[in-house]
């Protein structure tokens, strides 16, 4: 089996990478995987079906029609810094061929019964239709306080009981850590979900005779990682996410991680303390850290340290973990071994992560280390 990693598709909310690096940990993580494994260049994936979206393009539309696909893309571009845009680009979960795959999905799934679509209530904003949830919260489309029932039909997966919402083989590195509370969350998930919402953007469902509604983001983003993975050609898609992100998006995801061959998996991570930059900072300094060194830590090895934690890396291991890439790259001058780079390799796909910390293992698949400058100079 050929895996390729993915990002996790980030919400295009109102932030640039330069002030959020935490928001690219799925992008650096799927780089630097897919870069030791030899696998393909693969696409940015963006989630643009945000209700924030729609009241940010209502803003900007004002007296004249913007076009709001090409106003996600200007915000998505404008996140990158200049010369920093992917090389194989970005895919959104409203791309023709993502909303095209999904749509056949959704069509063969109401074919097999595991979705139907059928009338439920819900409540809904009196002012402006917007489904707004059972809490008595204002509508966020509008502000309006007043909510009503409303009947309607809907896209609707009724779970069976059965069948958790998770079991250990929709994980990248199931056999050696399987993750207990994101399997538990089975139990939390109610027995309805309905997978369509009120949102001016996103994946139409009118073509399955829900005018007006969209496929939930959640579902849709499990599209976007298949629509990516089939472009490549590989049959497994190991996604990039956080614990508590893979815990928001499972159960919406049960009908769309598998499609014609291609399996996705989360790959989870901790989160990376880049906001702790008092402790960083202070190591910089106190190391003199060059920016290309500063640069191979912060976007290559702190993403791949994620990997080996479930909740974070912690910000008192930071001095440890730069003095340990110090070790590994003055090793790699001398180990660069085409059998453990192969030994990497294999592990990579196998979800094992113990190379990462292995001073046997990581000298040899640190990036352009030969014959270059030392990347770690003046560490
Ligand atoms: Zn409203």
């Amino acid at each position: 089996m050929s895996v390729v990693f993915f990002n996790g598709p980030i919400q295009n909310g109102d932030f640039v990478f330069a002030n959020r690096p935490g928001k690219a940990a799925g992008i650096r993580i799927a780089e630097a995987l897919n870069s030791i494994a030899r696998g393909p260049a693969v696409p940015h994936l963006w989630n643009t079906t945000t209700l924030a979206g729609d009241l940010r393009h209502r803003a900007a539309t004002g007296q004249q029609q913007v076009d709001r696909e090409a106003l996600e893309a200007a915000t998505i571009l404008g996140k990158y810094p200049p010369g920093g845009l992917p090389a194989a680009g970005i895919l959104t979960d409203t791309a023709p061929a993502v909303a095209a795959l999904a749509l056949d999905m959704v069509t063969r799934h109401l074919t097999h019964g595991t979705l139907t679509i059928t009338p439920v209530t819900v409540r809904a904003c009196a002012r402006c239709g917007h489904m707004t949830g059972t809490g008595p919260y204002p509508c966020r489309n509008c502000g309006s306080t007043e909510t009503r029932p409303r009947t309607e039909r809907h896209l609707i997966a009724d779970r069976d009981p059965a069948r958790p919402v998770l079991s250990p083989n929709d994980f990248h590195a199931h056999h050696s850590r399987p993750p207990r509370h994101l399997l538990n969350i089975a139990t939390n998930v109610p027995q309805r979900l309905i997978l369509s919402r009120t949102r001016s953007h996103g994946i139409d469902l009118g073509p399955m005779g829900l005018p007006g509604l969209v496929l939930d983001p959640r579902a849709a983003l499990h599209v976007t990682v298949l629509a990516a993975a089939r472009d490549v050609h590989t049959d497994c898609a190991a996604m990039a996410a956080t614990q508590s992100a893979a815990a928001n998006v499972a159960a919406y995801g049960q009908h769309f991680r598998q499609h014609e061959g291609v399996q996705l998996r989360y790959a989870v991570h901790g989160r990376i303390p880049y906001e702790d930059t008092t402790t960083l900072h202070r190591l910089y300094e106190v190391h003199r850290v060059s920016p290309r060194a500063r640069a191979l830590f912060e976007d290559w090895y702190l993403p791949l340290c994620s990997l080996r934690e479930r909740d974070q890396v912690r910000p008192e291991r930071l001095p440890s973990l730069l003095k340990f890439l110090r070790r590994a790259t003055l090793a790699a001058y001398t180990a660069r071994d085409p059998a453990r780079r192969e030994e990497v390799r294999r592990a990579v796909k196998l979800g094992d992560t113990g190379w990462i910390t292995n001073i046997d293992l990581l000298p040899h698949v640190i990036p352009s280390v030969l014959g270059e400058p030392d990347p770690l100079d003046g560490l």
